[in-house]
């Protein structure tokens, strides 16, 4: 499958191999100096951020800027005191394993390596077990001398730490958000009750302890997954997992694995049980995140005309109903106004011109309309080449300097067809209720203006005419 090229924000293009090799620096220094902590000592996540990196910006992922990665994790050990062997050799297996997870989640769609499919999950983890093979494998090949234990934990050592972190970690760099998504989002209030109970389930976890206790998380986790975004769904699932496996490490959830699996530890079981613990709560918090875009896709196509970005029918209808149903509720009724627009001789702009400057036309005159209303004014697109304005607070008699300016400012357009200039003018019937007349219905209100530009086109076009108001003889 091909990869299709990544933009890179443009904010960030100056990042050079230069600016990877300090990354690669900081991180591991980072993390030689977090190893005397001891809960931190447990976990290397430097792979699985500098794996993320080259994923979200490919054009670091040169073989210059994975030599300097190596060159800068290499220098960070012997920085800290370590001899040149084990400075060289351990990290090769680092790099093994950012190679390998970036080359295997750099060949699938874009879709699915930023986690918005579950399939995007799993290739996650498949890709995070592959790195932690890689790494596992090349440490018992090259590094033997260095290690006391057995061949057989080595591997699981390695690649027990390798592939939880790595599914812990890496999942927050590939969901995270750019920066212009943040901006454009805004701060937006977010629910606690899946978080507090997410809290209380770890607190219980340890409190109780045993071997089933680190299951008691998942509830509250899969609550969060389908409140929240993935990349918050990533944040708490490091949270939970780390948590989960320093409790483990520290002895305070008082469990243990038999003794006779030799190489086999606790900590080991755990953090594989831990790791696949989050793989549920991930695909859901991808599944839940899909659904909510496409039911937004779908919100925003039944609410908005495709071709001129003007209220459809179906949400105008809505909106001017509810408007009608709020106005018969107050005590004091306020005037309202609907008129309906059509353009003149539209079908021979088509012929004569075609279809796409009708368009064209069509979206022109939506945009002089809108820019002439105020922002209470519902306008919509009733559907081909007809428009309808509610104007509420304004009774017809007033309304009616409102119509006359939006056809004059139709008739004013300059769509320029060739040399030509085409001429495009609306015809407008108007109807509504004054403060003493309890409102009508929508349909009603639309036959009515429906007739009044009925005489506006009978009576010549590009004209405003109102509705015909009975008298009562008395
Ligand atoms: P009148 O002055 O009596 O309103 O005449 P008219 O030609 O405007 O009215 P008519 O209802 O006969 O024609 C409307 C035309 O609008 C017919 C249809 O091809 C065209 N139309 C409807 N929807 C669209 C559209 O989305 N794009 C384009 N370009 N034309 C459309
Ligand atoms: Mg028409
Ligand atoms: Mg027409």
């Amino acid at each position: 499958m091909s990869v299709e090229p990544m933009v890179v924000p443009a904010h960030l293009r100056f990042l050079s191999p230069l600016a990877l090799f300090g990354l690669s620096l900081a991180l591991s220094l980072a993390g030689i100096l977090a190893r005397p902590i001891e809960s931190l000592s447990l976990f290397w996540p430097v792979n699985a951020v500098l794996a993320g990196v080259l994923l979200r910006y490919p054009r670091l992922a040169s073989p210059v800027g994975l030599s300097l990665v190596w060159v800068a994790m290499v220098a960070a050990d012997l920085v800290c005191g370590s001899a040149w062997g084990p400075a060289l050799w351990f990290n090769l297996c680092n790099l093994a394993v950012i190679v390998t997870v970036w080359w295997l989640l750099s060949r699938p769609p874009r879709a699915h390596r930023r986690m918005r499919t579950p399939h995007g999950v799993l290739s996650v983890f498949g890709a995070c077990a592959a790195g932690a093979v890689m790494a596992a494998s090349l440490a018992c090949v090259m590094a033997t001398p260095w290690f006391e234990q057995s061949l057989r934990a080595t591997w699981l050592a390695w690649f027990s730490e390798q592939f939880s972190t790595g599914v812990l970690v890496l999942p927050i760099l590939l969901t995270a958000p750019s920066a212009r998504a943040l901006l454009r989002s805004g701060a937006k209030p977010i629910r606690l009750a899946p978080l507090l109970l997410l809290l209380a389930s770890l607190g219980l976890s340890i409190a109780f302890g045993g071997p089933g206790a680190i299951a008691f998380p998942i509830a509250a986790l899969l609550w969060c997954a389908w409140t929240y975004s993935p990349f918050m769904v990533s944040l708490l699932t490091l949270t939970a997992g780390s948590t989960l496996i320093v409790a483990v490490a520290q002895n305070l959830m008082h469990f243990s694995v038999p003794q006779s699996e030799p190489g086999v530890t606790t900590l080991m079981s755990a953090r594989l049980g831990i790791a696949m613990l989050v793989l549920g709560p991930l695909v859901v918090a991808c599944v839940s995140q899909a659904n909510r875009s496409l039911l937004a896709r779908l919100a925003h196509q039944a609410t908005i005309d495709h071709l001129t970005g003007l209220l459809s029918r179906s949400a105008f209808s809505h909106r001017a109903n509810t408007l009608l149903d709020s106005r018969q509720q107050h005590s004091q009724w306020l005037p309202l106004t609907l008129m309906m627009l059509d353009i003149d001789h539209f079908k021979s702009i088509n012929d004569s011109h075609g279809h796409a400057v009708g368009d064209q036309a069509l979206r022109l005159v939506a945009r002089t309309l809108q820019d002439q209303l105020n922002a209470d004014a519902l306008l919509a697109r009733l559907g081909g080449e007809e428009f309808v304005v509610v104007l509420p607070g304004l009774a017809p008699q007033q309304a009616i300097f409102t119509a006359e300016r939006l056809r004059r400012a139709v008739q004013d357009l300059q769509l320029a067809q060739g040399n030509a200039r085409l001429q495009v003018t609306v015809s407008i019937g108007l109807a509504g209720c004054t403060p003493e007349q309890p409102a009508p219905t929508l349909d009603e209100l639309l036959a009515r203006a429906d007739q009044a530009l009925y005489r506006a086109k009978a009576q010549g076009r590009n004209r405003v005419e109102q509705e015909q108001v009975q008298r009562q003889v008395i």
